[in-house]
């Protein structure tokens, strides 16, 4: 059997959360496809069909699945849904908005999540045990699922990108599947930014409560960020009380991140936020309080006011 992704993209090109996505799907075995469901998707489909490792591209187009809308993305999964053993998506806003119809459609459990592909294989020869962590981080789940087909998110820093070029998939047309009528898309405001986005930065500075105003975030943070040509995060803290907005939120119930290198300046570093970066390559804190949580899993902590330390970095950078 095969292994399906379920690709993010804006029909002109694959967002980087697929890459670790067919990283995944690699380690359970079988032939990877990749669909690509979209409207005029066709550079799309082209730049999957290029990803290492992807055996087939199956490109299904219309009106309907320009915007990614959940209830026709799910119908055009689970058309094709019967040749695979596994179906994965990236465990993101789409992803997970889609893979839990798919998966409740075809009365199987959903595997949430999962960091890790591990052995032993099942009876079919391709993987059924998985590592996923639970309890924001502070514990991994080893989940065995004897499910036919087994539908799994995956956590994107948990898996490295599979190279975007190099592959040479062929591109298979199938048919669409008919607009569910239940859902449409009436607008989106998207955030310009010339920053890296936040998944994707390979360096985050982030800052916590201890900004104080959205001015003194501004102020501080931004200067630092065009240093280091980094994107900027935030505590939910820093974010409910209106210094930086929601999107730039690091942690369980915002993102999940994994730079080279992240800096945390006026953090305490409560689980909810380790959970979200912890396993950035190089942590980096400042705080005033030598006993701030977050110290214990920065590999440089600096004892320091924020507002006299940070200026002092932006200056000696
Ligand atoms: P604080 O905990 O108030 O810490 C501020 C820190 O700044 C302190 O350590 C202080 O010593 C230091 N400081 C103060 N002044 C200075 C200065 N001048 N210079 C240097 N240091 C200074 N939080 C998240 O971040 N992300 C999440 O996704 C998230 N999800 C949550 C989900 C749930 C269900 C719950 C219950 C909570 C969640 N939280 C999350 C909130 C979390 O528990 C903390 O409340 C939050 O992370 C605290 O943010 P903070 O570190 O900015 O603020």
């Amino acid at each position: 059997m095969s292994v399906l992704v379920i690709a993010e993209h804006d029909n002109a090109s694959i967002k980087g959360a697929t890459l670790n996505t067919v990283t995944a799907a690699v380690a359970c075995g079988g032939d990877v496809h990749v669909l690509v469901a979209g409207h005029n998707a066709g550079a799309a489909a082209q730049a999957a069909s290029k990803i290492a490792g992807v055996a087939k591209v199956i490109h299904a187009d219309a009106p309907g699945l320009e915007h990614g809308l959940a209830e026709n993305v799910a119908a055009q999964v689970l058309a094709i849904a019967s040749n695979y053993s596994h179906i994965l998506f990236p465990a993101t806003a789409s992803g997970k908005n889609v893979a839990p119809r798919v998966a409740a459609k075809l009365d199987v459990a959903q595997i949430s999540d999962i960091t890790k592909v591990t052995q032993p294989q099942g009876a079919s020869g391709t993987a059924d045990t998985f590592e996923r962590p639970i309890y924001a981080g502070n514990a991994i789940a080893t989940v065995q699922s004897q499910d036919a087909v087994k539908i799994i998110t995956v956590r994107t820093t948990g898996f490295d990108a599979a190279a975007a070029t190099g592959g040479s998939a062929q591109v298979e047309t199938a048919a669409a599947t008919a607009d569910a009528g239940k859902s449409s898309f009436v607008g989106s405001e998207i955030a310009k930014s010339d920053r890296p986005e936040l998944t994707a930065a390979k360096i985050i500075v982030s800052g916590g409560r201890a900004l104080g105003s959205k001015e003194k975030f501004d102020e501080v943070m931004t200067p630092l960020a065009d240093k280091l040509g980094a994107a900027l995060g935030a505590s939910r803290a820093a974010v409910d009380a209106g210094y930086a907005p929601n999107d730039w939120q690091v942690g369980q119930t915002g993102k999940i991140v994994a730079p080279q290198l992240y800096v945390a300046a006026g953090i305490s570093g409560a689980i909810q936020h380790l959970a979200g970066m912890k396993d950035s390559k190089v942590i980096v804190a400042i705080n005033k309080d030598p006993e701030a949580p977050i110290f214990s899993v920065a590999d440089y902590g600096l004892e320091a006011d924020l507002f006299t330390a940070v200026p002092e970095l932006v200056k000696a950078l």
